[in-house]
């Protein structure tokens, strides 16, 4: 299995390399040169057996199929229920999706726990070290503390901004009690660290110094590895029945991986329904074809607060037939007009594609929150909510879909909003108790490149 970038570099690269770069060295996405077609899903696998399916088959010749299998065992032990995402039924032909049985109650750990595990593996067979940086405004942070916790060949550094994110956030990355782990908080707004992660990357004497690697939803094997929940919905719902799939979106990686799992043969047909919140950027995208650039609004569901969403330019790729001139261009026409415009041809074929796009606001946010607390005595986290309000707006009554929303974090994620909201503060999973008793570790560090630089090299071993 060969890699090639969205924006046309000629060179295709393996699995191994993809999955250690993040990011295309020209600026692209990783993507499949061709993806590959793959059984169903059936009910007497487990979500194990699934994953190393689909896993493997997107290995290619890096990782053996018993090296993942051992591997992806490693990654899902962690996950407190035995199914690792399983269903529920909140309503006639209603489920949701229940990806927050992870170790910081938010989908990130699903693909989190897998990529550390291949990381560690591909590294101990090179012989080499590398370092995790990201920037994060809550929840992908946590996860990779989690995931990364403790290996050999990785250092991690997290930037969060100081006393912006929740205490629970905070403690998911603070208080792993692993040398390898370190976070630093800095005194500014996640928009600045997140800027300082994207100048350190630009660093070329920097990064090869250290050997910076992403792991945020550019890198392909997030994607590879959400896929597999869809596989198993449809497996658990039954092969034959139409699934509908509404995905609360902020960077589209996990809608994405919904059309990669129906590319790919484990769905029966496509439907997507990608619910973002007032960051409306795929609707606009959706309905005039033309992709915008804006501020990001802050709102209820901080981890979709994204105005410009990195996975839509697979989905772009893709619906131009995968000419990569054509796709350089557009972002070229992004990058320095602010906008650009999909060809009648593209615009076309993401009409057809199975997706839709809806915005929810803060205030049906708000309302959907409260009617699922007295509806189905749950609370459920603001994320999860604009996923269960967009089903609920587009559902066609005479459909013969089954609608599977994705519930993407924990209520206990987000105590205080959901308190706000509701008026009843959501009880932390027992398993999440000891958290709250372990020491934190973070150093403070002013919102400087230079200082970021310098305490990084300072503690790559
Ligand atoms: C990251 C995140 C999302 C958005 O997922 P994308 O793959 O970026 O579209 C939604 N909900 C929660 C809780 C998240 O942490």
């Amino acid at each position: 299995m060969q890699y090639m970038s969205t924006r046309g570099d000629t060179k295709t690269v393996s699995f191994a390399d993809a999955c250690l770069a993040g990011l295309a060295p020209d600026g692209g996405l990783y993507t499949p040169v061709e993806y590959p077609k793959l059984a169903p899903a059936s009910g007497k696998e487990s979500y194990t057996d699934i994953a190393t399916r689909v896993l493997s088959a997107f290995a290619g010749d890096s990782i053996s199929e018993a090296d993942v299998q051992t591997l992806v065992a490693k990654a899902y032990a962690s996950f407190a229920h035995q199914s690792v995402t399983p269903l529920s039924e909140i309503g006639p032909d209603q489920w949701l999706l229940e990806l927050h049985h992870g170790p910081t109650l938010a989908f990130k750990d699903v693909a989190m726990q897998i990529i550390a595990q291949f990381y560690d593996h591909l590294l101990a067979e090179r012989g080499q070290r590398l370092t995790v940086l990201c920037a994060t405004s809550g929840d992908t942070g946590g996860a990779a503390a989690a995931a990364f916790a403790g290996l050999e060949s990785v250092d991690v550094f997290i930037l969060h901004p100081h006393e912006r994110i929740s205490p629970i956030q905070r403690r998911f990355m603070t208080s792993t009690g692993a040398s390898n782990v370190h976070n630093f908080a800095l005194d500014g707004d996640f928009d600045e660290s997140q800027a300082i992660v994207k100048a350190l990357f630009a660093d070329q004497t920097f990064r090869q110094d250290v050997r910076l690697s992403g792991v945020n939803s550019i890198n392909w094997t997030r994607i590879a590895a959400q896929s597999v929940y869809f596989a198993t919905a449809q497996a658990a719902l039954g092969s034959e029945r139409k699934l509908r799939f509404v995905v609360p979106t902020g960077n589209f990686g996990d809608a994405l991986a919904a059309y990669v799992a129906a590319r790919c043969g484990l769905l029966n047909g496509l439907e997507i329904v990608s619910a973002v919140n007032a960051n409306r950027t795929m609707v606009d995208l959706m309905e005039t074809g033309k992709l915008s650039k804006r501020a990001a609004h802050a709102t209820h569901s901080p981890a979709m607060d994204i105005a410009l969403p990195s996975n839509a330019e697979r989905l772009l790729f893709e619906v131009m037939q995968r000419d990569t001139d054509q796709l350089r261009n557009f972002y070229n026409q992004f990058a320095q007009s602010g906008a650009a415009e999909l060809s009648d041809q593209a615009r076309g074929a993401l009409g057809c594609v199975g997706v839709k796009a809806v915005s929810i606001d803060d205030g049906e946010t708000e309302a959907e929150m409260k009617r699922l607390y007295q509806e189905t005595g749950t609370l459920q986290c603001p994320h999860t909510a604009v996923g269960t309000a967009a089903a609920r707006a587009t559902r066609d009554a005479s459909a013969d879909s089954v609608d599977v929303i994705l519930s993407t974090a924990h209520a206990a994620k987000f105590p205080e909003t959901v308190e706000a909201i509701t008026g009843h503060t959501p009880a932390l999973p027992e398993r999440s108790e000891s958290w709250l008793a372990r020491d934190e570790v973070f150093e403070r560090l002013p919102s400087d490149l230079n200082a970021v630089r310098e305490a990084i090299r300072e503690r790559v071993s």
